[in-house]
């Protein structure tokens, strides 16, 4: 890394080396001692008995030499003199005179004050030197050792941005909302005045790559006010009850700072589903998160700190994060469509030269499903290539042999979508869309999208008009329709079918027979409940479900349920079929464009008359 290392990576050497001496000295020591080492009162016994010759005094360490030409060592005790230790074990002046026996008395060395001392102190500063390095590794460098209680958020303020919104393309609704976010905590007086309150937290949400950490960057350049950033993975270290204890740091520094922005990168980490994941102990992220709700719980309307946290997984976040009054806004970044695709290559081909063939836009058709980092990867890749081929500027070819690379790459997690792929999810889609429109009851189409996000290929949103309480049978049935018109697309335009009406048919499954067995919508079993649900509140999940019919309702059940399926899936076919021409439009317009939006869907196949959300009509008589 830097001389930083250099410098601690010899001071580890010295001190192992001075470590290595003291322990040969040591030893020697030890030798000597163990020679003959005497207590003073056997020394008294042996002097009296007339068998020592010599005695070195050297501080309180006595060298002794017997008659006999035998050699040993004895200590006296450190704040008596010698001869008055042995006057008090009962050693007569006369045996003490040198005729019996020579005393030397040597004068206090420097050195052998100072080894003596070092002797003691090294050991010391050898364990403490190791602790010290020991630490350090565990924490990945960064400042002392000894805070880690405090955060490691690092600060930044909005003097010298360096990403601002311009950076940040292809995502127009997350940036707006987040855009927002900084209008007020540049100016918290104009919201306030009108009574609005501040949102605590905003989730960022999208797949890696798509560019929430770059949106939050872009967030503290402009916002102008001060920065915290840390990622989820640094509260969760190897010493337990750290973690919260940084959280209380970095929102005690945060509320000092306010108004400013707190940035909690991958979330997930210590968000996770409190009680999920595998054994071990979760005590620790447990706790971080209870802290983070804490804190948030804590500020008054009037503490201006915004949370911003991102995370890969929405799926796997503790529920309590998302409750209302913490992460009141949820950001969801989706993968670029071709127009988003074409921007982000805007921004990242910004002072590269490019030769006059290159066509960013037929780029961004060449890239479905990358998102942001794929991009500026390409384009990276493509500008090494140019330079390792002597190129002034980049050219088409360039560009074409990096998506391959990119696609290639490590990095790359989701794949590329084949264009046989695109066209039967972009005819699946289409398929939704077109059966939705077709039933008045069913709810909405808002917006569709071949481009893949999470584990489905495209999406069609579909919006309910009205938050209803009553849904009436028809409108069940008209949902189911359009909740299979994926299917009956594929088999009405390929005849065959693909796995990616999976979830399609799992919801449609649960629909029906929740109409069988829960809301009485059957004709044949009638307005009855059959089953009894065990729900245990505390895990919001249901567990159990108990059977309280006897085997031939079960397989009336069954009957039913698989009728009114059928019967749905027979309806959609008959749509599309009859419909077909609407069909083979909107898919062209999809596989064109990727993203169709409700404005543009009302000139392909205008909405048709809502008939009040399904609601029964009063027969006449
Ligand atoms: P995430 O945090 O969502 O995993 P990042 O923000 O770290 O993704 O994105 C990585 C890089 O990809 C960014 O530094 C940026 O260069 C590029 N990038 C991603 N999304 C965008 C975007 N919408 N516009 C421009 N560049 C983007
Ligand atoms: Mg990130
Ligand atoms: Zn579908």
């Amino acid at each position: 890394m830097d001389s930083g290392t250099n410098n601690r990576q010899s001071i580890i050497y010295i001190l192992l080396f001075v470590g290595i001496i003291t322990l040969v000295f040591y030893s020697f020591r030890q030798q000597a001692i163990s020679s003959e080492e005497l207590t003073i009162g056997e020394l008294a016994q042996d002097i009296k008995s007339g068998l020592v010759k010599r005695i070195v005094v050297d501080e309180d360490e006595l060298k002794l030499t017997f008659k006999d030409d035998r050699e040993g060592t004895s200590q006296k005790e450190p704040d008596a003199t010698f001869v008055q230790q042995l006057r008090e074990l009962g050693v007569t002046a006369e045996e003490l005179n040198p005729e019996n026996v020579i005393i030397e008395i040597k004068p206090p060395g420097v050195w052998v004050g100072v080894i003596t001392v070092l002797g003691y102190i090294l050991p010391f500063i050898m364990i403490a030197g190791l602790f010290w390095f020991v630490f350090r590794q565990a924490r990945g460098g960064g400042s002392a050792a000894m805070n880690f209680g405090q955060s490691k958020a690092r600060k930044f303020t909005g003097d010298n941005p360096t990403v601002t919104f311009d950076d940040v393309a292809g995502i127009p609704e997350a940036k707006e909302e987040l855009f927002e976010v900084v209008e007020f905590l540049r100016e918290p007086e104009k919201f306030m005045s009108l009574g609005a309150r501040i949102p605590k937290g905003v989730l960022l949400m999208g797949a890696p790559g798509t560019g929430k950490t770059l949106l939050a960057k872009a967030v503290s350049g402009e916002a102008g006010v001060p920065f915290y950033s840390i990622s989820g993975s640094e509260f969760v270290e190897m010493f337990v009850g750290v973690g919260a204890s940084r959280v209380r740091d970095l929102f005690d520094k945060a509320k000092n700072d306010s108004p400013c922005i707190v940035f909690v990168d991958e979330i997930d980490a210590v968000g996770r589903h409190r009680g999920a994941g595998l054994g071990g102990s979760h005590d620790e992220r447990e706790q971080t998160l209870n802290q983070i709700l804490v804190e948030m719980d804590g500020f008054d309307t009037d503490t201006n700190v915004i949370i911003v946290a991102a995370t890969n997984r929405p799926d796997v976040l503790d529920p309590a994060l998302l409750r209302p009054g913490r992460f009141d806004r949820r950001v969801i970044l989706d993968r670029p469509d071709m127009r988003g695709r074409e921007a982000i290559l805007e921004v990242h081909a910004r002072g590269k030269p490019l030769a006059p063939d290159v066509d960013l836009k037929i780029l961004a058709k060449a890239t479905p499903g990358f998102v942001g980092a794929d991009l500026e990867n390409m384009i990276n890749e493509a500008a090494i290539l140019a330079a390792r081929r002597g190129k002034k500027a980049i050219e088409h070819d360039d560009f074409q042999e990096s998506i391959e690379r990119v696609i290639a790459g490590p990095e790359r997690k989701s794949r590329l979508i084949s264009d046989t792929e695109k066209q039967i999810i972009a005819y699946h889609e289409a398929g939704h869309a077109i059966t939705a429109r077709s039933l008045p009851e069913a709810d909405h189409v808002h917006k569709i999208s071949i481009i893949a996000r999470g584990q489905t290929g495209g999406y069609t949103l579909i919006l309910p008009e009205t938050d209803r309480t009553l849904v009436s049978r028809n409108k069940i049935l008209a949902d189911m329709v359009s909740l299979l018109g994926g299917r009956a697309a594929e088999e009405v335009v390929f005849s065959d079918i693909t796995s990616g009406a999976s979830n399609d048919l799992e919801r449609v499954t649960k629909m029906a027979r929740d109409m069988v067995t829960r809301l009485g919508m059957s004709s044949v079993l009638g307005p009855m409940v059959y089953g009894k649900k065990d729900e245990l509140i505390f895990l919001g999940k249901e567990l159990t479900e108990q059977r309280d019919y006897s085997e031939s309702v079960a397989e009336q059940i069954d009957i039913e349920v698989k009728q009114l399926v059928s019967d749905a899936y027979q309806r959609a076919k008959d749509i599309l079929i009859e419909r077909r021409d609407v069909l083979e439009i909107l898919a062209e317009k999809l596989l064109e464009q990727e993203t169709v939006d409700s404005s543009e869907l009302d000139k392909i196949f205008p909405v048709p008359t809502p008939k009040d959300g399904g609601m029964p009509v009063k027969n006449s008589k």
